[in-house]
């Protein structure tokens, strides 16, 4: 396990989210222009994303803290 020093779990996270690209599941249409807002709590991260085609929001939540 490598000490990722200088990268928090949010940071990591939101590296992840910047690669993947929302598919709104209600019309297929994939975002690869907004991308996801995160937002956290401190010990959850909320991933959000509206769909500028249909309106449809999705929404994800991950655990920060997982030791
Ligand atoms: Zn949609």
């Amino acid at each position: 396990m490598a000490a990722e020093g200088t990268k928090s779990p949010l940071r990591r996270l939101r590296e992840y989210y910047d690669e993947a690209e929302p598919t709104c599941p209600a019309c297929g249409y994939v975002d690869q222009a907004t991308g996801w807002t995160g937002r956290t709590d401190g010990q959850q991260v909320s991933y959000r994303h509206k769909c500028p085609s249909c309106g449809a929001v999705q929404e994800r939540e991950l655990d920060v803290c997982r030791d």
